[in-house]
């Protein structure tokens, strides 16, 4: 089995497992198959830093185009955690496809051929500081992932429940230690709904498209803002109408409306959202880039005993309405 995620092994206690869910039927198997973390040299899965402060899973959820991506990659910097780009995962497994012939636009990708390709396809996932590039067969192709023809397939093969089966075990290795920022669709719904930091990051369409815009013409491409529009639209009603997994906010994720807001401002109202872990130190985030301390996760049920104590889903400073 090829499919491996490379992270440095982990404390595995009980805690340390805490904000992932149990595999489902059927996922043991390709979890198992999917092998434990590699060891990189000179890598370590706790994050370097201070004291023994938590290391829980955050959960980013939300719309293309949000900016959660860009939002969690600051946030795992400033903690030290690991990011954790799932959407790159489904999309390494759409490139895999266009290249074998087996997803091509007009011809719906089949169930038990993606399923199949996600779990034998050559895909590892590596760290590049706290970020992960993706290869397929040694091949480095994180510069791929965004081409359009990806972009336009990936929802389709994100829709099979084959591939998920085939990713979320993987998804959950490579949280496995804590000290995560997860973004996704799901990560806070179905993947870590045990995470206790969750966000729903949106932004409206129009925003989104305009910053897709601007990305698209960074890189040489030309769309207009219609067409860019209609696209994000369609991949949401994609990625919200499926049956499994779809994008939905969990009820205890914080919303986050990133609608006028920098990238900059938009990880700061996250790491505002998580007080534990602003309790681990000064320069924890407070912008400064230092790196937060590493350490045990706590058990769920204090972590959870605390939260509700403090309130914190209901009352975190992005919630529904203050953001804008
Ligand atoms: O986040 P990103 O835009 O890279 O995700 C690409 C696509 O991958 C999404 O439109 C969605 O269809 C799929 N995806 C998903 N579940 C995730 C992450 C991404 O279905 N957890």
């Amino acid at each position: 089995m090829s499919l491996r995620a490379k992270r440095a092994p982990c404390r595995r206690t009980r805690a340390a497992t805490r904000g992932t869910a149990p595999a489902g039927k059927g996922e043991a198997t390709s979890a198992a198959e999917s092998g434990f973390p590699q060891a990189q040299p000179g890598e370590s899965c706790a994050a370097p830093g201070r004291g023994d402060a938590p290391r829980p899973i955050i959960a980013i959820d939300g719309p293309s185009g949000a900016g959660k991506s860009t939002a969690a990659a600051l946030v795992a910097e400033r903690t030290a955690f690991l990011h954790l780009d799932t959407g790159a995962m489904y999309r390494a497994v759409t490139l895999a496809a266009i290249r074998a012939g087996l997803a091509a636009p007009g011809s719906p990708p089949r169930e038990d051929v993606l399923g199949r390709l996600a779990l034998r396809s050559g895909f590892e996932v590596q760290r590049a500081g706290r970020r992960q590039r993706v290869l397929l067969d040694g091949e480095d192709v994180t510069g791929e992932l965004r081409r359009p023809d990806v972009e336009a397939l990936v929802p389709l093969v994100a829709g099979l429940p084959s591939v998920r089966r085939a990713l979320v075990p993987w998804q959950r290795r490579m949280a496995e230690g804590g000290g995560v920022v997860a973004d996704g669709r799901d990560m806070g719904t179905a993947v870590f709904p045990d995470a206790p930091f969750k966000f729903f990051v949106t932004a409206d369409l129009d925003e989104r498209a305009r910053r897709r815009c601007r990305e698209l013409a960074r890189r040489g491409v030309e769309a207009s803002l219609d067409e860019v529009r209609r696209a994000l639209a369609e991949r949401d009603a994609l990625d919200s109408d499926r049956p499994v997994a779809p994008l939905v906010r969990h009820p205890e994720a914080v919303l986050v409306d990133t609608t006028g807001l920098s990238a900059e401002e938009v990880a700061r109202r996250i790491l505002d959202g998580c007080p534990g872990l602003a309790a681990a130190g000064p320069g924890f985030g407070d912008g400064a880039g230092e790196a937060a301390p590493p350490g045990p996760v706590r058990p769920a049920g204090r972590r959870r005993a605390e939260a509700a104590a403090e309130g914190r889903h209901s009352d975190a400073p992005s919630s529904d309405g203050g953001d804008r």
